[in-house]
């Protein structure tokens, strides 16, 4: 079988679809269940149309665009990734994994493929934690990761509950309803840019994902007292962005000694009370989020800034609460998808790199009910989650030819 991707129709598809952004060109907004996410949705939906592609959408808003194969009842291959963007975001992420498929499965029917196997091509909902301050929405339940219940509940920043959102863009189905029977998938594969340096830095046009790292996150509510900053004097003062300060060091300290690089720790957020430059701070929020591809160590990290919370509260004479918003397993990759996309770089002689996704994705969650691994294209710079994010469209044909071959490999087993 001799695949050939159109390459042109995908980078113009790509551009298509960044049309669909609350932001000026080239960033790209796409926050979840708005309504420009909505139609870039049924946009992408027309086309999987026009590819014979039968549709069905969960009541968690994932969107499922099969190719029945000859024997439906096998179980299904599947592929995709997502198309929310963060604010200010690129054109790239998640869209690769999805329009990508769609031109994957479109170069096997025009190579005349029949599959006994179905292909499905999946589009989830919220892979970003923009929204409902939790990513791979869509994702978790479909996995059963997440409960349905808690789900439900989840509000966004105006306090308009997932239910509530979910019930207004028409998916009226009980949540529940979303979590997939075990072997629903035979395998699972998703393409995506790296949003790292490293496959530009090592020259290399595409990288196997062998492992996934996995975050916790948490948020961390430090409350001391405020008061007037001429007034209070040092001896008095229960500051609480100075205890904040200690925290994320202390943070910092346990990730770089946890004895491997893999370690990774955050405080990307920082909300001071009052937050007035004449006032001694009285509450701090801090966001947290770790990551490891080995969970022992990650939690070894998390232990670590426990006993740190514990003893600045007791010397700092403020209170620490820990909220935990979501702790993951880190996931290892299936050995046959990583095989079928080995063969498949090495049919065409293409060189990759096996590796380590230090961000997470829907594949993570997807990996808890199937075998799955990812491929990765580089992206200029390693940059990510800007607008100045870019693929070469050789990059993206290639990686959506090892995909298509991959697929039709993981199709015939
Ligand atoms: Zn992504």
């Amino acid at each position: 079988m001799k695949l050939a991707i159109d390459q042109q129709r995908l980078a113009s598809e790509i551009e298509s679809l960044a049309v669909f952004s609350e932001t000026e060109a080239p960033a790209v907004t796409r926050v979840v269940l708005t309504p420009t996410e909505r139609m870039a949705r049924a946009w992408i939906k027309e086309r999987c149309v026009e590819a014979g592609l039968i549709l069905r959408d969960d009541a968690a808003g994932n969107t499922f665009a099969r190719w029945v194969g000859s024997d439906p009842e096998a179980a299904a291959v599947g592929t995709g990734s997502h198309i929310d963007a963060i604010p200010n975001a690129g054109k790239y992420d998640g869209v690769v994994g999805v329009l990508g498929g769609l031109e994957a499965i479109r170069s096997l029917q025009r190579a005349g493929l029949r599959p006994k196997r179905s292909i499905e091509l999946l589009i989830f909902t919220s892979e970003e934690p923009t929204r409902f301050g939790i990513g791979c929405l869509g994702s978790r339940l479909l996995s059963g990761t997440l409960m349905a219940d808690v789900a439900r509940n989840l509000a966004d920043g105006d306090g308009t509950t997932l239910a509530s959102v979910l019930r207004t863009a028409g998916l009226a189905g009980s949540l529940e309803s979303a979590k997939l029977p075990a072997g629903f998938y035979k395998a699972f594969v998703e393409l995506h840019i790296e949003q790292g340096p490293i496959l530009e830095q090592e020259r290399k046009p595409l990288g196997i994902v062998e492992r996934i790292a996995a975050p916790a996150s948490l948020r961390l509510t430090i409350e001391g007292s405020g008061g007037h900053a001429g007034g209070v004097l040092m001896p008095d003062r229960r500051d609480a962005l100075c205890a904040a300060a200690e925290l994320i060091l202390a943070l910092e300290h346990a990730a770089r000694n946890s004895g491997a690089i893999d370690t990774v720790a955050t405080v990307g957020m920082c909300d001071v009370f009052p937050g007035a430059v004449n006032s001694v701070p009285a509450r701090v929020r801090l966001s947290v989020d770790i990551r490891d591809t080995d969970l022992q160590r990650r939690d070894g990290v998390m232990r670590s800034l426990k006993s740190a919370c514990e003893g600045v509260a007791a010397k700092r004479q403020v209170t620490v609460e820990s909220e935990l918003l979501n702790a993951d397993a880190p996931a290892e990759c299936d050995p046959s998808v990583i095989g079928a996309l080995r063969e498949a770089c090495e049919k065409h002689g293409f060189p990759f790199l096996p590796m380590t996704s230090r961000a997470y994705h829907d594949s993570l969650f997807m990996s808890r009910i199937a075998p799955t691994a990812m491929l990765f294209i580089p992206c200029r710079n390693g940059y990510s989650h800007r607008p100045d994010e870019y693929a070469s469209p050789d990059d993206i044909a290639r990686g959506t030819l090892v995909l298509a071959e991959a697929l039709a490999t993981l199709i015939a087993n």
